[in-house]
């Protein structure tokens, strides 16, 4: 499967990201407007309710100054009347043209600018016509304060009709208060909806790619380590495992030896008479040969933990941790035999007329006091004896024995 890349997959979540952010501020808002609302309409159904009140005691008042029996009641009622009256036209233009401290300035929508202004209902006009002849009425002189007075006739016979048209108009602002948190909570369903399968597109599209891609690009980085860190510890030319490996995988072997107090025996390993062998067959040759005896070593090591590597130029050397004397010199000697067994032909051999090799055995009891270079300078001496005593055979190192 091809992986998107990590710019292409950066891009969709930031987008995917952004999207998500302008919704949520949608919803904010939609959640801010449908809170207007609620105690805006609640405000005006309060002041279009109070309007049903003051007109119902606009006419009781109007009737109590006709048949007030003193000046001072008469007096009194004139002022209630005034103020009742003054409290109708203060509601009415909140009404109409918003009250100072709301929120939202008010719209009226076209059905309430027919209501207030065009028959059959036409509040404005009721409204001034009602609050005009009660204004008259309490401006009356007192001789005309009679039952029969016009102002008084007109009041008694409208109220209701008044009462009927505020009626109306509550009942119309809660229809269209209703209708506007209906849309402000689908707009609200919708942002949520939107969210959530936005949500799921990063998750299935943006974020499982991007992780997988993340761990795809980890493990080509993991491989390419193991790699680097195989190709760094192979020698170029024989394939197996070179110095810088050796150095590392004796020093490990060592401190762990070290606490289970195992011994460690290793075998350092010449070809015989090599520069002579350079000499007549040639240095391409020399390494063929190099290959071969490499090889031959490795594969007369039998056990998994057993290690052989090139130590630098015709030399070798095998690791065997937990190896005792007698198995150190059991595999010495077929590492002997097997290299003599390739019967590469040497003739400038002082030895035998095929490539050999001699060998220095040392056997370590692994020590943290200890470094583990004296176990190779020992194998290193034992397999100078090992020349000495003529080549094509191991020498055990004196202090191994
Ligand atoms: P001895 O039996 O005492 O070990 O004698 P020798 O000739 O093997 O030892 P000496 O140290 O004199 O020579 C080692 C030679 O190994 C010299 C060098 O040219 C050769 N040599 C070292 N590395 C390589 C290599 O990578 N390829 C080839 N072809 N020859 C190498
Ligand atoms: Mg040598
Ligand atoms: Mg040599």
């Amino acid at each position: 499967m091809k992986l998107p890349s990590l710019s292409k997959l950066t891009r969709t979540y930031v987008l995917a990201l952004s999207l998500i952010a302008f919704l949520t501020i949608a919803s904010i808002i939609a959640l801010h407007q449908l809170i207007l609302t609620q105690s805006d309409s609640a405000r005006l159904i309060n002041v279009s309710g109070s309007q049903r009140w003051l007109s119902q005691k606009a006419a009781l008042l109007s009737t109590q100054l006709v048949y007030a029996s003193t000046t001072g009641e008469r007096d009194q009622f004139r002022r209630q009347l005034q103020s009742t009256l003054g409290k109708i036209q203060e509601n009415h233009q909140e009404l109409v043209s918003g009250a100072p401290q709301s929120n939202l300035p008010i719209q009226l929508s076209r059905q309430m600018q027919a209501m207030y202004f065009s028959p059959p209902t036409n509040l404005q006009v009721r409204i001034e016509r009602y609050t005009s002849e009660a204004l008259d009425l309490a401006n009356e002189p007192v001789d005309l304060l009679t039952p029969d007075n016009p102002h008084l006739t007109y009041l008694l016979q409208n109220t209701e009709a008044l009462l009927e048209s505020l009626n109306r108009i509550v009942s119309q602002y809660q229809r269209e208060s209703e209708a506007r948190v209906q849309r402000l909570q689908m707009l609200e369903t919708a942002s949520g909806g939107i969210i959530i399968l936005t949500l799921t597109f990063l998750g299935l599209y943006t974020f499982r790619p991007l992780a997988n891609t993340l761990l795809e690009e980890r493990a080509q980085l993991e491989r390419a380590n193991q790699e680097l860190s195989y190709l760094s510890s192979i020698d170029g030319l024989t394939g197996i495992a070179n110095r810088r490996y050796f150095d590392q995988f004796l020093a490990q072997l060592w401190s762990l030896a070290a606490r289970n107090s195992e011994p460690i025996a290793l075998i350092m390993c010449d070809i015989d008479f090599f520069k002579a062998y350079n000499d007549t067959y040639g240095h391409l040759q020399g390494d063929e040969c190099l290959k071969k005896v490499a090889a031959a070593i490795k594969r007369s090591l039998q056990r998994q933990v057993d290690l052989a590597a090139r130590y630098g130029g015709e030399e070798f050397v095998v690791v065997l941790p937990n190896t005792d004397v007698k198995g150190a010199l059991i595999v010495a000697e077929s590492l002997r035999a097997n290299v003599e067994s390739l019967e590469i032909p040497h003739h400038s051999s002082s030895v035998t007329q095929k490539v050999t090799i001699s060998l220095g055995v040392a056997i370590g009891l692994a020590n943290p006091t200890v470094l583990p270079s004296t176990l190779i300078e020992s194998a290193d001496i034992a397999l100078y004896e090992a020349k000495q005593n003529g080549r094509n055979c191991h020498k055990l190192a004196s202090s191994s024995s």
